[in-house]
């Protein structure tokens, strides 16, 4: 976010526009500003958040109307507010992306005369940005750099590489960021895949699009229901009894369960701030289905992880791998056919578990299997140098889906789902 403030700053002040940046409550921002240079609109984007940022935008609104200034919010991404259901929001969303960009006129602002940041009784907020992180860096040129680039090359071989957690980093388009804080819009990346309207897409150009209309979908889905930041929108499963282990649940937050690929995926989470997404899904299948924990146990400690946070996708995301709407189909995932399927020489395990490095790959996947000679020869010891299993997963994952397969012939679960059905999804791909 600082990254991306101090580009917008920069590039806005070779415009002559001066842009003032405020980490303080936005109530004493805004009254603060309107008491020393009359406000008269305030414009922003109309923001999908959470319930906090709700409730600022409550208080802002009552604040707004007291002192006389006008609040103009824009529609971002297609998603529209106050909608009750989804019939025609698919043709709506792609009449939207295919609206033509705004370029502001910047010039006619350049006569504003802002007063001094010292003149306002406000703190100027601290842009020191870390110089050691190794996250992607921010800001829209190096967004607009990596659109360029991932649609000129990577996209042709995205499709083969999107469920790999090592190699998805280079071929997955990582704009997750950059679209989650506002440095790319969707209707950019949209144009800029759809940009030669008569060329027919490939097969992992089209995969790519739908994903960026799956952003918004998500997102629409919140909107319309957002209280899924607190409850299981699928009302019928909100009666699941769970387990409370913290020691288990400590387990998974630290990437120590033993199980490598789902250690490596959180390890990797923790400093990186990215993972794809199938990893991502395998992460809350074995919270929410193995060690059979109730979702909001894990959802903010992901969501603070990830660099791309977004609440309109994670919150239903994560309700949806946890296997608890209702309407989707039930995945289980099982962490060791995932290692073999995605990561069969474990490259992606040894680099994010160093403990695991130089065991011959079938160990590195499943360091349990060795046996005491097999431990002697390779200087390791399971339990010392890394985690036995805390939990054994043909087990768990056994019960986990006679659980879930049982609930979905719970009548309160096939009345919610069918709620769910008419109000949040397309009806004409439900035959609704
Ligand atoms: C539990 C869970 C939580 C998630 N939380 C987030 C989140 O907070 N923010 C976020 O942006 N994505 C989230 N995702 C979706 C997905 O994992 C990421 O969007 C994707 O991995 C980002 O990488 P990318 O930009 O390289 O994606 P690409 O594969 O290159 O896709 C391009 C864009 O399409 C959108 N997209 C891709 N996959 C999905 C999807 N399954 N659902 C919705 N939109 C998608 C994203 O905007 C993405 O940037 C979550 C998925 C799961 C399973």
């Amino acid at each position: 976010m600082l990254e991306s403030i101090k580009e917008l700053q920069s590039s806005l002040r070779d415009l002559s526009v001066r842009l003032l940046v405020f980490h303080a409550d936005p109530l004493l921002v805004f009254q603060t500003l309107h008491s020393q240079c009359k406000i008269e609109t305030v414009y922003s984007m109309e923001e999908t958040g959470l319930d906090i940022t709700y409730r600022r935008d409550r208080a802002l609104q009552v604040y707004f109307k007291s002192a006389g200034i006008k609040w103009r919010e824009y529609q971002s991404n297609g998603v529209q507010r106050g909608r009750r259901h989804r019939a025609t929001w698919t043709s709506d969303w792609h009449q939207y992306m295919d609206q033509p960009q705004q370029h502001p006129d910047w010039s006619q602002w350049r006569s504003y005369s802002s007063p001094l940041l010292s003149e306002l009784a406000l703190p100027p907020a601290d842009l020191s940005v870390r110089a050691d992180h190794v996250f992607q860096v921010g800001g829209e040129s190096v967004a607009q750099e990596r659109m360029a680039g991932f649609l000129r090359r990577e996209i042709h071989q995205y499709q083969r590489h999107i469920s790999k957690p090592l190699t998805s980093r280079e071929y997955c388009s990582r704009l997750s960021p950059y679209l989650a804080w506002g440095c790319l819009s969707i209707r950019q990346v949209y144009q800029a895949l759809e940009h030669e309207p008569s060329r027919k897409l490939s097969r992992s150009e089209r995969a790519f699009g739908s994903r960026l209309r799956w952003h918004c979908h998500f997102i629409q889905k919140f909107e319309m229901e957002c209280s899924m930041e607190f409850r299981s929108y699928n009302r019928g499963y909100r009666k699941l009894a769970y387990n409370t282990n913290e020691t288990q649940l400590q387990a998974w937050k630290d990437g120590n369960t033993g199980y490598p690929l789902v250690d490596a995926t959180m390890r990797c989470v923790q400093e990186t701030g990215y993972i794809n997404f199938r990893m991502r899904a395998m992460l809350v299948s074995f919270l929410c289905n193995h060690l059979w924990m109730d979702w909001r146990l894990g959802v903010e400690h992901l969501g603070a992880l990830f660099l791309d946070f977004e609440p309109g996708i994670h919150y239903p995301q994560f309700q949806m791998q946890a296997g608890i709407t209702g309407i989707n189909t039930i995945r289980v995932y099982n962490p060791i056919k995932q290692a073999l399927d995605h990561d069969p020489d474990a490259s992606f395990i040894t680099r994010w578990i160093p403990e695991l490095r130089g065991l011959p790959a079938p160990f590195a996947r499943e360091p349990w299997r060795m046996t005491q000679i097999d431990q002697q020869f390779a200087g390791f010891q399971l339990g010392r140098d890394y985690p036995h299993r805390i939990i054994d997963i043909e087990e768990t994952g056994r019960r986990a889906r006679q659980i879930l397969w049982d609930m979905q012939s719970d009548p309160e679960v096939i009345q919610d789902s069918r709620r769910i059905l008419r109000t949040l999804t397309n009806p004409v791909r439900n035959n609704l």
